[in-house]
């Protein structure tokens, strides 16, 4: 059978290196609180390139798109819900664009990000509308040429089975990575623990399973160790924080540096994650710092 680009970049290399934060560096670049980063994609394109091309630069071997909000659940609160197709296919041709560009053999993942709503019967959104507008945002990335879809930063593992139902409908095989945030004392804000979340990403069709943001990488190391040790053999990801989100002076802030999450990524490699990245406060040169680590022993 022949392997998909994951699988390919896999074997090559024990540590796939994912990018770091894209909303924090949006925000050191003028986004305005309140204002959606995915209209960038259309507005601002060249600050978004930048931004990917950073990464690129830095050894990221897998770059998220511009469109962790970019649902119609999250779109409809800034006036774009139509628009919801145009801003995907274009975060994803724009960072298909900068890969080209680069001339280097990276993967673009289409982020799908929470709908940042409760799921019934905690909340309003039916089961079945969260499948579609899943499947509408991945149908609008597909079409923008990404190689994988990445769902991360959920907390409810129902919400998860919508995306991956939504991503189903429009491609039978495009690889699903799954992350979840374990923030709360070892759960997700809704409970969800490591081991029971390991086991129905990969009995859903994960490829690739973990943790990203969060309080930092110490929390991220513990989700990974409870991971493998229900799922010995799955591709696990570990995408933290630089460290745990702090608010000063009104603004939040990440303390971890370059070289704190350089070491941290050597820890997260020998507790068995391989796919590793940032995820708020990481900058390119956080991730260039991590890939250098993991490449040095
Ligand atoms: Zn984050």
């Amino acid at each position: 059978m022949k392997m998909n680009k994951l699988q390919t970049l896999l074997q090559e290399s024990k540590t796939v290196i994912a990018d770091g934060a894209l909303g924090t560096m949006f925000q050191a670049a003028g986004l305005a609180p309140g204002e959606s980063p995915v209209v960038w994609n259309i507005e601002h394109p060249d600050r978004v390139r930048a931004v990917h091309r950073a990464y690129i630069e830095a050894g990221a071997q897998i770059l998220i798109t511009n469109t962790f909000v970019g649902s119609r659940f999250r779109l409809a609160q800034h006036g774009w819900a139509a628009r919801v197709a145009e801003a995907n296919r274009v975060g994803a041709e724009i960072l298909r664009e900068e890969i080209a560009r680069a001339g280097v053999d990276v993967i673009a993942a289409g982020d799908i990000g929470p709908s940042g709503e409760l799921l019934a019967p905690l909340g309003a959104l039916a089961f079945d509308d969260a499948v579609a507008g899943f499947e509408e945002q991945a149908r609008a990335l597909i079409d923008g040429g990404v190689d994988v879809i990445w769902t991360m930063t959920l907390s409810d593992l129902e919400e998860a089975r919508a995306v991956i139902a939504g991503v189903r409908r429009v491609s039978k095989d495009i690889p699903i990575l799954a992350s979840l945030t374990f923030d709360t004392r070892g759960r997700t804000m809704m409970g969800v623990k490591p081991e029971t979340a390991a086991r129905a990403l990969l009995d859903w069709g994960a490829a690739a399973i973990g943790g990203n943001c969060g309080n930092g990488p110490e929390e991220i190391l513990g989700v990974v160790q409870k991971m493998r040790a229900v799922a010995p053999d799955a591709i696990l990801i570990a995408k933290s924080n630089a460290g745990k989100p702090e608010l000063v002076d009104g603004k939040t802030i990440f303390r971890a540096t370059p070289e704190v999450m350089a070491q941290s990524a050597r820890e997260l490699r020998d507790a068995g994650a391989r796919i590793i990245g940032g995820c708020c406060g990481t900058t390119p040169a956080h991730i260039r710092a991590m890939a250098e680590a993991v490449d040095s022993g």
